[in-house]
């Protein structure tokens, strides 16, 4: 027997409690994985709130991410005590996930745990730190490096934002966070952002070109903001949009395509291939400084997620959150 936070539905309303599960309730995949630790992600706050349609049936363990140590295998590729992480891949959403003390899986959606990184280390990083990295990739992949300027990160003091800042500081770069919240500028500024811009000032809607300011940007904040960036690029600037957490609209004109060469970069980390997810895991490795995610990372329990899933949909959440579902 073993503790997992299950979701149900109940007259259209999404019910979460946590429930005590026989490891034959669990979906029939091939790797049978003791937890160590999930995640808490924008997504799964949407999912465990019951805001947006996130889920696709119930009932749902859910949790987008998680780590932990293989217990049994029926793949070759997969042998009892190798630890992996698993992240993405509609887990959490359509398959049972993370906050759980077991899970099952299917094996080609693991990864192996790089050596020298542990399960703490890659769920305090989870599917938001993976997808700071490829943002950071992406704007290596558009010609990006530190000497070309300032690279300007929205939605900063939030899980993707925070590692994106703490990654581009350590790899060299100047950068330029935007906040909503004047409690997290020292928290910013000592994750390495040189320059605090609140939010108010980056979603005021931005005319088609604006005063060239931005050598790259990643945006986990779309709508008015991301139009802005993009207005505010300079010539063959790159911008690594992977959020939404101010809309899904992009309010903006062709110009700063035709006429600065501005390069928008899509960055999706839930379907992103395997060959580009293990060299982002090696990168977070030697990128993402220690000191930086210890300052990043809160450990919940199973029974704490329903208030901490609220917090993170109404945007009171600060960097990133550990699930121990042994807790
Ligand atoms: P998060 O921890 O909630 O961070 C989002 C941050 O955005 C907040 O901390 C806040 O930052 C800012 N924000 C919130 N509401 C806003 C609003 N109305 N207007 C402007 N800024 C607002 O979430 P996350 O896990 O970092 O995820 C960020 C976004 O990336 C989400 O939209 C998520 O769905 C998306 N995402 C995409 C992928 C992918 O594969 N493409 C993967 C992971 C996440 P401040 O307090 O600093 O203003």
């Amino acid at each position: 027997m073993f503790n997992a936070l299950v979701l149900e539905q109940e007259e259209g309303k999404t019910l979460s409690a946590v429930k005590t599960l026989e490891l034959s309730d669990l979906p029939d995949e091939d790797v049978l994985v003791e937890v160590s630790y999930s995640s808490l992600n924008y997504k799964d706050g949407l999912a465990v709130t019951g805001t947006g349609k996130i889920v696709h049936k119930f009932p749902m363990v859910p949790g987008i991410d998680l780590a932990g140590v293989v217990k049994e295998s029926r793949s070759p590729d997969y042998q009892p005590g190798d630890q992996v992480i698993m992240t993405g891949w509609s887990v959490g959403e359509r398959y049972w996930g993370g906050y759980s003390q077991f899970a099952r899986m299917k094996p080609e959606w693991l990864v192996k745990m790089p050596a020298g990184m542990d399960a703490a280390k890659a769920m305090s990083i989870g599917t938001a730190g993976l997808t700071a990295m490829l943002c950071v990739m992406a704007l290596e992949d558009g010609g990006i490096t530190p000497d070309r300027g300032t690279v300007v990160v929205t939605g900063a003091a939030g899980g993707v934002g925070s590692v994106a800042v703490a990654i581009l500081s350590r790899l060299g770069y100047t950068v330029a966070a935007v906040t909503g919240r004047e409690s997290t500028h020292d928290y910013l500024r000592d994750l390495g952002a040189n320059e605090i811009l609140t939010r108010a000032e980056m979603a005021e809607a931005a005319r088609p070109l604006e005063k060239q300011r931005w050598a790259g940007g990643i945006d986990t904040v779309g709508d008015t903001m991301l139009a802005r960036v993009l207005a505010e690029t300079d010539y063959r600037g790159t911008v690594a949009a992977c959020g939404l957490a101010g809309g899904y609209k992009l309010p903006t004109t062709v110009m700063p395509f035709i006429l600065r060469n501005v390069r928008l970069q899509g960055v999706d980390s839930v379907m992103c291939p395997v060959d580009i997810r293990t060299a982002a895991w090696n990168r977070l490795l030697t990128d993402l400084p220690d000191n930086a995610l210890g300052e990043i990372a809160n450990v919940i329990g199973l029974s704490d997620l329903p208030q901490a899933a609220a917090d993170i949909v109404a945007g009171k959440i600060q960097g990133r959150t550990l699930v121990d579902p042994n807790k």
